[in-house]
């Protein structure tokens, strides 16, 4: 069945693997992109999702050409670190915007049509240090772990319409996000990860792809560490 995805951020790392998984797997695959080109092979709308106009606005380009969505996936995210005596009240709150409160937008947005049609599955994408919490991240770290109570408490909202609501929880990933990662930081995460390795954006796509579809149908309100073991047992 080809289903109508939308993932935001989809024009680079986690998002475009994810994508791209998808649209191997037969769906028509919308992503979002912010800046610069969107991806050559995917149907691209322009969207700055801390924006609720231009969120709306991205949804309704999305539905005129593929029809509703039936699979998002909230996965645009950013950092801005800094120690928190030192972190800007604004660099809080606007880390909490793209990752948290975006991803209740677009689910918020998303939501009537899979009630109506009784079938819908959204993703979001948390990460580990949601719950290991991380020094010069507690804006990220808030962000990350608030999605678990939007995942549980709309996953109980929509769960009688067939809908679920999942989120995967990577660890450390190979994409520009962690780029600017200290090499210390990186080699102690990596010494606290079972697989001795980093991630790859396609083993955290493989796994939101499985959540998306009928193989897990009664998997809902749940959290996927794909953390090479970082973080196991949070
Ligand atoms: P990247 O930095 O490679 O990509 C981030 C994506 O988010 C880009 O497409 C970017 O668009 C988009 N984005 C950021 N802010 C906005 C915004 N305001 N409006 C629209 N799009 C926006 O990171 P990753 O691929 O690594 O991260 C993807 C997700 O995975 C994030 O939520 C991240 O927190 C999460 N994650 C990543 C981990 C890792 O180790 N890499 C680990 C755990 C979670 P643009 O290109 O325009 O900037």
């Amino acid at each position: 069945m080809s289903r109508t995805v939308l993932v935001t951020g989809g024009n680079r790392g986690i998002g475009l693997e994810i994508a791209r998984t998808m649209a191997d797997a037969g769906d028509k695959v919308a992503v979002t992109y912010r800046t610069g080109e969107p991806p050559a092979d995917f149907f691209g709308v322009r969207c700055d999702v801390n924006d609720a106009d231009d969120a709306q606005r991205a949804l309704a380009e999305v539905v005129q050409q593929f029809g509703p969505v039936q699979v998002l996936v909230a996965n645009a995210g950013v950092t801005k670190d800094a120690l928190a005596p030192l972190m800007a009240e604004e660099d809080f709150r606007s880390v909490l915007e793209t990752n948290l409160v975006s991803a209740f937008r677009f689910s918020r947005l998303v939501a009537p049509e899979m009630i109506r049609s009784r079938w819908g599955r959204i993703v979001f994408m948390s990460s580990v240090m949601g719950f290991l919490g991380s020094p010069g991240q507690v804006n990220y770290a808030s962000s990350k772990a608030g999605l678990l109570g939007l995942t549980r408490s709309l996953a109980w909202e929509l769960g009688s319409r067939n809908i679920t609501v999942n989120m995967v929880t990577p660890g450390l990933i190979e994409t520009d996000m962690i780029k600017g990662v200290k090499e210390k930081r990186r080699d102690a995460l990596i010494a606290q990860t079972a697989l001795r390795r980093t991630g790859t954006p396609a083993e955290v796509a493989e796994v939101v792809r499985f959540l998306t579809g009928n193989a897990a149908s009664f998997v809902t309100g749940a959290s996927i560490p794909v953390g090479g073991g970082l973080a196991m047992g949070q």
